[in-house]
């Protein structure tokens, strides 16, 4: 039987195991490293994800996750001259509601702590506004944009619905390649001295170091490890179970759609863009009356939420846009092919078509040449992610990255890696671990913001 004996076993091969991994070998010489994925690596969740980044949150905490992954993923912008293709146009969240308070109260809460400037209200059509014509990173400007004159926002943004009334533009946002990012980290893991296999973990045991049993091609197998790192995405609290212990994460489905856009509706500069208003889908008197006699697809009858997103894929170039709407709440069982509902498709293209009238057209000929995929949010009830030691002495976790952890990848795999080689901590290593069930102050803050935060 074959059998590994490493410092390290790292579980999952998502962008969570490797940067975990990466930040270990990189900043910690810490190379006997084993990760081990029943799949290949970055094809599960790390393969649905939008790989869209913003460092705008509505609590501090997670604006500040993803402002220090956003500058580790600068790091290595610089070190490998942008592999991963980072662009930087923003977020833009748009809303009819004029001069909403609410939002506008949230940004103070988000960059409280940011310097002056940081957040720039536009009242005026003459307001001197950027608009995001480059794609550039190292060119774009931080902070946020507020734009709330709704002829300034028809200059800038005239393909949007006429009735919007204010935008935020998020600038330190875009989107990167996901896979190109896991991929580099992988070599320099593998430079490094690391190892992958393509195993399952089935069993684990421990006698003081760890024994997994793994299955690899039919084969039994052994991995003997000092350290256990759970980065198993959807399936953290299988890993756990494993070795008895629990995980307080549930599991959301969530969907997409990416197409040719042969109409040119998008425009290949506009930044990805959010819907944050809800809305009831628009349908024909006959449509509803259909809907109504069908239990799986009368709730599409009823008030939808908000936060739709849209962005062109491929660069200026491309001709690909992509779609999505996490309106799903009801939490599942994780599937490694997850069950997709064939109605999405159509749903998120009526949604969408709200903000963005040109996809119209799309509704009655949906694109034949379309990709319909999915995967699994692991979501605390906070919606914050879990990384640091388990209950159980010598595992870690790097988990419930929910629908953020390409972004956040490169922060969490750093704080998972001081963890484990007992390095000097990050800042929110207490946030983001189990220790912060203990400050209630922080949790009733936290659980106050949790579904803004789920796009
Ligand atoms: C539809 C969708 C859109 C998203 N969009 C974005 C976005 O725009 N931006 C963003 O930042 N994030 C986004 N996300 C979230 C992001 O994709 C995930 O947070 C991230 O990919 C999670 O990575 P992971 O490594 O934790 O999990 P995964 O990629 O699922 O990796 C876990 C790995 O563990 C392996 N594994 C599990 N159990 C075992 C076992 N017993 N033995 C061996 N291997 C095992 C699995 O095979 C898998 O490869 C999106 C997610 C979805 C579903």
């Amino acid at each position: 039987m074959q059998s590994y004996d490493v410092d390290v076993a790292i579980i999952g091969a998502g962008i969570a195991g490797i940067a975990a991994a990466y930040y270990l070998a990189t900043e910690h010489k810490r190379t006997r490293l084993l990760i081990l994925d029943m799949g290949q690596p970055m094809a599960l969740t790390s393969a649905a994800s939008g790989e869209n980044y913003r460092n705008w949150w509505p609590h501090p905490t997670m604006t500040a996750l993803t402002d220090t992954s956003i500058s580790l993923m600068e790091d290595i912008a610089r070190r490998t001259n942008n592999r991963f293709h980072m662009t930087r146009r923003g977020y833009v969240l748009a809303t009819r509601r004029p001069r909403p308070e609410d939002l506008i109260r949230q940004l103070d809460a988000s960059y409280g702590t940011a310097p002056a400037g940081t957040i720039r209200i536009h009242e005026s059509a003459n307001a001197r506004y950027e608009p995001p014509v480059s794609a550039d990173w190292e060119a774009a400007p931080g902070g946020v944009d507020v734009l709330l004159d709704r002829e300034l926002i028809r200059r800038h943004f005239p393909y949007f619905d006429p009735d919007i009334a204010t935008i935020l533009h998020v600038r330190r946002a875009g989107d990167i390649s996901g896979q190109q990012l896991g991929q580099y980290m992988l070599e320099e893991i593998r430079a490094a001295g690391g190892r992958f296999r393509q195993a399952r973990v089935t069993a684990i045991r421990s006698d003081g170091r760890f024994t997994l049993e793994t299955e690899a091609n039919g084969a039994r197998e052994i991995v003997r490890a000092d350290v256990i790192i759970n980065a198993a995405g959807p399936f953290a609290a299988h890993v756990s179970a494993l070795h008895g212990e629990s995980l307080p994460i549930i599991n959301v489905l969530q969907q997409k759609i990416a197409f040719p856009d042969q109409q040119g509706a998008i425009s290949r500069q506009m930044p990805f863009s959010i819907d944050l208003d809800g809305q009831s889908i628009e349908w024909t008197p006959e449509e509803r009356e259909a809907l109504a006699t069908d239990p799986n697809l009368a709730r599409f009858l009823e008030p939808m939420p908000g936060n739709i997103h849209c962005r062109p894929d491929g660069g200026e170039r491309g001709t690909w846009i992509k779609l999505g709407w996490a309106y799903n709440s009801t939490p599942s069982a994780p599937m490694l092919e997850p069950p997709l509902d064939p109605n999405f498709p159509e749903i998120v293209l009526r949604g969408a078509s709200r903000l963005h009238p040109r996809l119209k057209p799309y509704i009655a000929a949906m694109p034949r040449e379309r990709i319909h995929y999915g995967g699994y949010y692991p979501m605390t009830g906070e919606n914050w992610p879990l990384i640091g030691p388990a209950k159980t002495p010598g595992v870690f976790l790097i988990t419930a990255l929910s629908g953020y952890g390409t972004m956040a990848a490169c922060a969490a795999g750093d704080m998972c890696a001081r963890w484990v080689a007992g390095a000097a901590p990050s800042t929110l290593a207490r946030q983001l671990s189990f220790e912060r069930y203990e400050d209630e102050g922080l949790m009733a803050g936290a659980a106050g913001t949790a579904h803004r935060g789920h796009l």
